[in-house]
Parts: C-alpha cells; structure tokens; sequence
C-alpha cells in the first residue's frame, strides 16, 4: 500500500461496516474525518479539571454533520435509480442535499420555512442549484408535507427518517473512537430532529459489541448528553410540542422524528436531556469563538453550553473526557454572529498613520 492514502471520504473509510457493495457508485465529496479539537482555555477559565474535546462538524464540505449522512443516503438513492430527492429542512440539510444532488447529477427539491432559514445556509442551497420551496410554516409541518408528497411524486427522501442517513452519520463515532482509542466518558450534543444522538449512538454501540466480522473495538460506550433550545424542547417536556421558538434555528423542531431512537439512547447510555435558554447558547458560542478560536453556528453551541451547565452542578464530575460535537459552521448564520457582537462595532478613522498609531495605543 502506499505510503500516503488519499482521503476520499467516510464510505470508503469505513466501508466495510456500511451497506455499500463493490458495485456501488459513491456520491462522496471527501466529507467526514474532522478534526477533535482539545480546548485549551476553557476548562481554566470555568476553573474545572476536565477534558473536553469539539468534534468540529462544521468543517465537513457543507459545513455541518449533515454531509456524513447525505453521502449515504444520496449514494443509495442513486444505486436504486432515484433521479430527484426531497428534504423539509431547518437550512443545513437542504444545503448538504443539493451539493450532493449536483454531484451526483440528480435534482434536489427543498421544503425550508419562509424567513427562519440563516443566510448562508440559503446562499449555498441556492448556488447548488436546488429547487427551493418556501412554506409559510415549520420545519415540522415541511416534514409533514414531505412524507406524504413520496406517494405523488417520483423522489426519494433524503430527510434523517431515510435510514441511510443515521448509516453515514454513525461513522462520527467511529472516528472519535479511532482518534481517542477509546470512547469518552460523556457525549453531548445538541438535539432537534434526534437523528444525530441516535445515529451517534449507534456507531458507539457498533464499535462496542464484537460480531463474526468485527471484534469490538472498545467496550466502552459514553453517557449520551442531548441538550435542546428552552423554546423547541419536545424531550425535556416529555411530549411534542407545536410552535417551536428559537435563535438555534438549525434545532427550532417541535416533532422530532427519531424520538424512538434518542429516548433509547438516552436509557441505554444512563444519558439525560437538557434545555438552555437563547442566551446561554449564544452566551457558549462566543466563550468559543473568544477564547478558543472556533466559531461554530448557534445550535451547535448548545452541546457546550449543556456540558458547561452540567460541569457546574456536578452532573458531569471533574477529571471527565467529554465530547461536544459542533454539529455547524458558524460562517451559516453570520446575522446572528453581527448581532451578538453589536457593541463591538468597528471603528472608522480617516486613513492616515497618526489616527492608526492613536486607535491602537487607546485601546492597548
Ligand atoms: C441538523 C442540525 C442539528 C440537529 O440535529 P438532529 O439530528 O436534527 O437532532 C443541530 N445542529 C445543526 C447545526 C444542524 O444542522
């Protein structure tokens, strides 16, 4: 084998525990192996002694997690002859389903909610040329709409109840598992939908129980932490709920789909959810974005906000390795990011060296 491989993605990295035969055309944009940042500064400031990785999502070719289970799922879609797919979507999977669709050469159909979609997330689904159809309604009502609309119409779904999709986004776990040697004591990350917590969990099951094909890479399984928006928490209040409210749009859901699947994960792993208000989520993404150099979307921050919270109270105890996983890129949503930095408006000063030399030493 060569000395240096070439990166191609997560199916063929991990191909061998995904449904792919030798024949199957992969729809892959390289997604998948993003980095496992260890915070340097954080765990001093909140004076802990504690370990906390970020598993950085948001570097994913999309720039959210939604890539590892898009690959999947568009993949199949194409083995079985699919020629157009359809997502409702709160922004981050209608942009990974049309980046996708174009590399594959099929057409993407979009559901997004008229105004509650971040910016960026629009630009890229509109540059990849899907076709985009706004609702005046929610993410839950498009998801509605979308289940109904494969019975009229000859388009395969490529939302997080298509199977595939929990398949690629496994991997995640896989990786942390590759990178640590071993899983973390605590998982946390943000919860709308609820296929990310079940598909994490998965890969952590996977990776722990030995088959005929694989002995178990670790027995070790992480307590799974699912935090949610206060406005848009179905599993905090223990029903579904209508009229989701949050900044965190990527997770403003009030029907989670796999609700089955994140309850199970949550028993199983000894695991709880939480909620946070908007300004502690905002609150997080800029402790990480100050003082670690990250800058992830607002629903992302939610995972850190949630193990900064249980940190404190004693839910998580010191000496612990926790995972976050930054499921976005904050670039996706830059309103919000020039919102919450309102009071750190640029200055403008006439372009001479003296007025430079003085703005400097003022502030110094
Ligand atoms: C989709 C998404 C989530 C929520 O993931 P679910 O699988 O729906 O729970 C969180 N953060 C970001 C940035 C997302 O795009």
């Amino acid at each position: 084998m060569a000395a240096h491989k070439h990166y191609t993605g997560l199916i063929t990295r991990y191909r061998d525990r995904l449904p792919i035969s030798d024949d199957t055309r992969i729809i892959s944009l390289n997604e998948g192996n993003t980095p496992m940042i260890k915070l340097e500064n954080i765990p001093r400031l909140i004076g802990k002694d504690v370990t906390i990785y970020v598993k950085f999502e948001g570097l994913n070719p999309t720039g959210s997690f939604k890539d590892r289970g898009m690959t999947m799922a568009v993949t199949k879609a194409v083995e079985d002859g699919s020629q157009a797919i359809i997502c409702a979507s709160t922004g981050n999977t209608s942009a990974s389903a049309a980046a996708y669709a174009a590399r594959a050469g099929i057409k993407a159909f979009v559901l997004i909610p008229e105004g509650k979609i971040a910016l960026g997330k629009l630009a890229q689904t509109l540059m990849y040329d899907a076709k985009i159809i706004q609702i005046q309604g929610n993410f839950d009502q498009g998801m509605e709409i979308v289940k109904q609309i494969v019975e009229h119409a000859p388009v395969t779904i490529v939302n997080s109840i298509n199977p595939f999709r929990l398949e690629g986004q496994k991997t995640a776990s896989f990786e942390i598992i590759d990178d640590l040697g071993t899983a973390p004591d605590y998982h946390c990350l943000p919860v709308g939908n609820a296929g990310n917590i079940s598909a994490y969990w998965k890969g952590y099951k996977e990776y722990s129980i030995s088959t005929e094909n694989h002995p178990a890479v670790t027995n070790k399984r992480p307590v799974m932490c699912g935090y949610q928006a206060a406005g848009a928490a179905p599993f905090v209040a223990g029903h579904m709920i209508d009229n989701p409210e949050t900044v965190a749009t990527a997770i403003r859901i009030g029907r989670p789909q796999s609700w089955d699947f994140a309850w199970a994960a949550q028993k199983e792993s000894g695991g709880w959810f939480n909620k946070f208000s908007d300004d502690e989520i905002l609150a997080a993404q800029k402790l990480l974005s100050q003082h670690e150099g990250i800058f992830c979307e607002p629903a992302s921050a939610t995972s850190l906000a949630g193990a900064l919270h249980d940190l404190k109270h004693g839910n998580i105890p010191e000496g612990s390795t926790i995972v976050c996983t930054l499921t976005g890129n904050g670039i996706k949503d830059p309103d919000i990011a020039i919102k919450q930095c309102a009071d750190a408006k640029p200055i403008t000063i006439e372009a001479s060296l003296d007025a430079v030399k003085r703005a400097i030493l003022d502030s110094i």
